[in-house]
């Protein structure tokens, strides 16, 4: 197993598409590598031929089990998609792409995000004598495609986002061309690239610099993107709404090396650092001894606090990378030695000083709470927490998997106070939403888990 995070929020989807004068398969499978930590719970790849004729290979687990490169191997054709998720419905069912017959020609669909209406278009499709076999709200809108008697495939799913409301970037494949299409905030990523041989479409630019593609641009808020024998096309399928790109894809779920909403992941991270740091400057705050990120994630946030403040800057909490996940382990007793298998400190690190931790997110607080407890075993003086994005206390509906609110440690705790009480340090700030604002470069996001006000 790969190192997958302790007490996070978790991304559900990532997507690729791949339209190429080679076999586009293996393109596909290389970038679905470097987007595995956007789902680890499956896989699949679809490729098609001139004909239209659809080859599919899914499986569960990370990309290398569920994908082995001899069934790569088998799938022919220079156009193809791929996905990689987490689920929490039918885990065999749910793998994508998703695949079906359609009055446009066999289709296949691999969706980033999450349907809000889902359970009312679920209600209505069957009224209208639709057969749903699975949980899926990527199923919801292939019915809607097929049922919407539009006289074309783009017609088709301009009629299909008229009833579905939520969060979605699609990379579709449908008569031998590739389609593209985000939702009308735009709030999963979506960018598009171009290779020596073609064109890649793809949840984060991270997913191309294996392929040595060269970055074009991002697809634009309800933007079709159409790449088929006759060249290029992208148009404005969809009437833009007010912008909402997801800012939780920079504090934690996009990789440091992507550039996602025309921000470098990095150094936006390495922004919100600093402006914690800032914070505890007016605020007039005693600098601690010494800077240290709960790995691997808060890192960029320490060294921006680090710069910023002068503090020195210390990776004192190591990670193995070689236990398995938490969240699979039954009870909470197994999770506390699964942690401290995971995660050890730098006795001669801390011993004596007055530290600080800092972490993007507290979800649970469960985590926290260890790994300060394992700091100041290890012997450190004082220990305090900055975490660089403000509390999280509502439910995402919009494709990232969330514990309900009253599992939410802000809210279980009701104060800020309270929750550096519950995790045990002797200080605890959070970044604030208008520090989070320019660290995240000034623009319009969806923050709807940290304000409750939901773009759509
Ligand atoms: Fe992202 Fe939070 Fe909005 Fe969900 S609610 S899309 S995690 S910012």
């Amino acid at each position: 197993m790969i190192g997958v995070p302790l007490d996070k929020m978790r991304e559900a989807c990532g997507v690729v598409a791949v339209y190429t004068e080679d076999i586009a398969a293996p393109m596909v499978h290389r970038a679905l590598f470097e987007l595995q930590h956007r789902g680890q719970e499956g896989a699949g790849i679809v490729s098609t031929e001139v004909d239209g004729t659809l080859h599919v290979a899914k499986g569960l687990g990370l990309i290398a089990d569920a994908l082995p490169y001899r069934r790569i191997e088998e799938l022919p054709g220079s156009n193809a998609i791929g996905h990689c998720r987490y689920s929490t419905v039918d885990p065999d069912l749910s793998i994508q792409p998703f695949v079906a017959t359609t009055p446009y020609g066999r289709l296949a669909i691999a969706h980033n995000g999450n349907i809000k209406n889902a359970p009312e278009l679920h209600s209505r499709l069957e009224s209208r004598g639709a057969l749903l076999s699975t949980a899926l709200d990527t199923e919801l809108l292939v019915h809607l495609i097929a049922q919407s008697q539009a006289p074309d495939f783009p017609s088709a799913l301009r009629s299909m986002a008229a009833e579905a409301v939520g969060a979605y970037s699609l990379t579709m494949i449908c008569n031998g061309r590739i389609y593209a299409l985000r939702d009308p905030n735009g709030l999963r990523p979506l960018v598009n690239e171009v290779v020596k041989t073609g064109w890649v479409i793809a949840s984060e630019t991270c997913a191309l610099d294996a392929l040595h593609a060269t970055y074009v641009r991002e697809i634009e808020p309800g933007e079709l993107v159409t790449i088929g024998p006759e060249g290029v096309e992208a148009r404005q399928l969809l009437t833009p709404a007010a912008p909402a790109p997801c800012v939780f894809e920079l504090v934690y779920f996009s990789r440091p090396n992507s550039t996602v909403f025309g921000q470098s992941v990095n150094s936006a991270r390495i922004r919100m650092g600093m402006e914690l740091a800032a914070a505890d400057e007016e605020a007039g705050l005693e600098p601690p001894d010494l800077v240290i990120p709960v790995p691997d994630s808060g890192v960029p946030a320490a060294i921006g606090y680090s710069r910023r403040s002068g503090v020195l800057y210390e990776k004192a909490i190591l990670r193995s990378h070689y236990v398995g996940r938490t969240f699979i382990l039954p009870d909470q007793d197994s999770r506390t030695s699964q942690i401290e298998l995971k995660l050890s400190v730098v006795k001669a690190s801390v011993q004596g000083l007055r530290v600080m931790l800092i972490d993007d997110s507290i979800v649970r607080g469960n985590t926290s709470r260890q790994i300060v407890q394992m700091v100041r075993d290890a012997g450190a003086a004082e220990v305090t927490m900055r975490v660089a994005s403000p509390p999280l206390a509502w439910p995402c509906y919009l494709g990232i998997d969330t514990p309900d609110r009253d599992e939410l440690v802000i809210n279980r705790a009701g104060s800020v106070e309270r929750v550096a009480e519950l995790i045990g340090v002797e200080d605890l700030r959070y970044l604030s939403l208008d520090g989070l604002r320019r660290a995240a470069g000034g623009q319009d996001y969806c923050r709807a888990c940290m304000t409750g006000e939901y773009p759509v």
